[in-house]
C-alpha cells in the first residue's frame, strides 16, 4: 500500500520504519527540517515500563490542588484555561477513579514492556549507537516519600518487575556521585530499565527507514484531512505559494499535539491536551560528579539522566500556557534538584557552557494510554496521545499499528488502545 505518515517525531519515525518492514511504500511528511524537532527533541529519555502509568490516578486531584500553593510544584496550571482544557480536566478527573486507573495502567505497561523488547531488538539488529545507559534509580528524600512509594512497589511486584529497595549507602554505591551532603531515606533500583537519547535513536532509525525505501519530505506541512477524500493530502512545501495534492491508499496520523486538529474535519474529536514540560541539558563538567544512568527525584518528579557527555534534567507538568513562554520557576526547580543531588556535575555557567533550556508539549489524553489503530474513517490510521511516555512506548506502538494495518493480530492485547475507548 502507498502510505503517508504525518509527523516525524519518535512516533512517526518508528511507525514509518515498521510499515516499511511490512513492505508498504511509505512517505513521511514533516513540517520541520529534521526528525524529532518537537516533543521528541529533549525528553528525559527514560525507558522504565514499570513506571509507565497514567497521570489520571486516585489521589491525584487532591495532590494537584496542593501543588497549586507550592514553590517547586511538579504540576502547575497556567490560568486562564481554554474551554477545551477545562473539558480535558473534567475527563481527566473522571479517569482518576481506581477501576479506570487500574485498567489504563495495565494497558500502558503491557505496551511499554513490549516496546522495550522491540526497541532493544531494533537497536541490536542495526547496531544503533546512541547515548544510552542501563539502570534507573528512584530517589526517596524522606520517610514519607518512602511510604507514598509503597503501593507502587506492590504493583511492580504484581507485574513481575525486577527491583530492589535500597538504603542510602546502597543507593550511593550505584550512583557514587550523589551529593555526600544530601541525606535521604533510600531508593528503589530498577536494574533492567534504561535511559537513552530519543532524538538520536529517531535520527538513526530514520536512516535505516530510508535504506528500506521510506521517503522523508521535510519542511512540508500537511493540511487538516479532507472528509470528502481523506487519502488526498494537501501539502505545503515551506515557502511555496500554493499546496500540492498527493494521493495515498492510507494515512497515518502521528502528529503529536497537532493530531487532533488534523483529524477534526473528519468528525473525530480527540481530547488531546498539550501538557508542557521542561528540560535543561548541559555538558558534564566532571564525570566523577555526574550520574552514571538515570535517577528520578520522586518528590519533585524530576529526572536526572546521563546522556553521553551531557546531563539532562527534566520535569514539570504544566497545563495551559503557551509553547514559547518558558516559566522561570519551572526551570529553577530543575536547577535546584540537580544541585541537590549532583552539584558540580554539569557546566552550567561561564564561557561556552552551552546549556540548553527546552520546553516540550506532551501529547496527553485525559485517561493515559495512546490511541492506536484504525480511526473509524476508512484509510485513516492513528498513532497518537503518548503523553509522558512516548519514547518508552514508541517501538511497540509502531509494531502494533503496522500489524493492525496489515490485518494481523498484534503480539499484545490491544483492548482499550483503540479509538472506541473514547466512546466507552
Ligand atoms: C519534559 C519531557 C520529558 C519527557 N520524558 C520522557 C521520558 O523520559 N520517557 C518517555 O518515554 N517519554 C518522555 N516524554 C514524552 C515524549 O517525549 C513524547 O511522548 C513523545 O516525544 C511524543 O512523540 P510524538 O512523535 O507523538 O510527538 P512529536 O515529537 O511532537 O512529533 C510530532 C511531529 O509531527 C509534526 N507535525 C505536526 N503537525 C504536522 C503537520 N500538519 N504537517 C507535518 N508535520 C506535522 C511535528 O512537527 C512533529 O515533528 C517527555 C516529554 C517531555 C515534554
Amino acid at each position: 500500500m502507498k502510505v503517508a505518515v504525518i509527523g516525524a517525531g519518535i512516533i512517526g519515525v518508528t511507525a514509518a520504519f515498521e510499515l516499511a518492514v511490512d513492505g508498504h511504500e511509505v512517505t513521511v511528511f514533516e513540517r520541520r527540517a529534521a526528525v524529532a524537532e518537537e516533543t521528541s527533541f529533549a525528553n528525559a529519555g527514560v525507558v522504565a515500563p514499570g513506571y509507565v502509568t497514567p497521570w489520571a490516578a486516585p489521589g491525584m486531584p487532591a495532590r494537584v490542588a496542593r501543588y497549586l500553593l507550592s514553590k517547586h510544584a511538579p504540576v502547575r496550571i497556567s490560568l486562564p484555561l481554554s474551554r477545551a482544557e477545562i473539558e480535558w480536566m473534567r475527563q481527566w478527573y473522571r479517569a482518576c477513579e481506581l477501576p479506570a486507573y487500574a485498567a489504563n495502567r495495565s494497558r500502558m505497561q503491557a505496551l511499554a514492556f513490549y516496546s522495550r523488547t522491540r526497541m532493544r531488538d531494533i537497536t541490536e539488529h542495526f547496531q544503533l549507537e546512541y547515548d544510552r545507559s542501563t539502570g534507573y534509580l528512584v530517589l526517596l528524600r524522606a520517610e514519607n516519600d518512602r511510604k507514598l512509594a509503597e503501593p507502587g512497589l506492590q504493583l511492580l511486584r504484581d507485574a513481575g518487575v525486577a527491583f530492589k529497595e535500597l538504603g542510602q549507602a546502597e543507593a550511593r554505591a550505584i550512583e557514587p556521585a550523589i551529593n555526600p551532603d544530601t541525606q535521604f531515606a533510600g531508593a528503589i533500583h530498577l536494574p533492567d530499565d534504561e535511559v537513552g537519547n530519543c532524538r538520536q535513536f529517531a535520527m538513526l532509525l530514520k536512516n535505516e527507514a530510508q535504506t528500506s525505501g521510506v521517503n522523508f519530505e521535510f519542511n512540508t506541512a500537511v493540511d487538516p484531512l479532507n472528509p470528502a477524500s481523506p487519502g488526498l493530502l494537501r501539502v505545503w512545501l515551506l515557502g511555496a505559494d500554493a499546496p500540492t495534492e498527493r494521493r495515498f491508499d492510507a494515512v497515518m496520523v502521528c502528529s503529536g499535539v497537532d493530531s487532533a486538529a488534523l483529524l477534526r474535519p473528519l468528525g473525530l474529536e480527540i481530547p488531546l491536551a498539550a501538557v508542557y514540560g521542561y528540560s535543561i541539558s548541559a555538558p558534564i563538567r566532571e564525570p566523577l560528579n555526574a550520574p552514571r544512568s538515570a535517577v528520578m527525584d520522586e518528590r519533585f518528579k524530576v529526572a536526572i539522566s546521563r546522556l553521553g557527555q551531557r546531563v539532562r534534567v527534566s520535569g514539570s507538568a504544566e497545563i495551559g500556557g503557551a509553547p514559547e513562554k518558558k516559566r522561570a520557576s519551572s526551570l529553577q526547580t530543575l536547577y535546584k534538584v540537580l544541585h541537590d543531588w549532583f552539584p558540580g556535575a554539569a557546566a552550567l555557567a561561564g564561557k561556552g557552557a552551552g546549556v540548553q533550556e527546552w520546553k516540550g508539549a506532551r501529547p496527553m489524553l485525559p485517561d493515559g494510554p495512546p490511541l492506536l489503530g484504525a480511526s473509524g474513517v476508512p484509510g485513516v490510521w492513528i498513532n497518537l496521545g503518548h503523553g509522558s511516555s512516548g519514547w518508552a512506548m514508541a517501538c511497540g506502538s509502531a509494531r502494533v499499528v503496522a500489524d493492525l494495518m496489515s490485518g494481523r493480530k498484534p503480539d499484545i492485547d490491544v483492548e482499550g488502545l483503540g479509538i472506541e475507548r473514547l466512546r466507552g
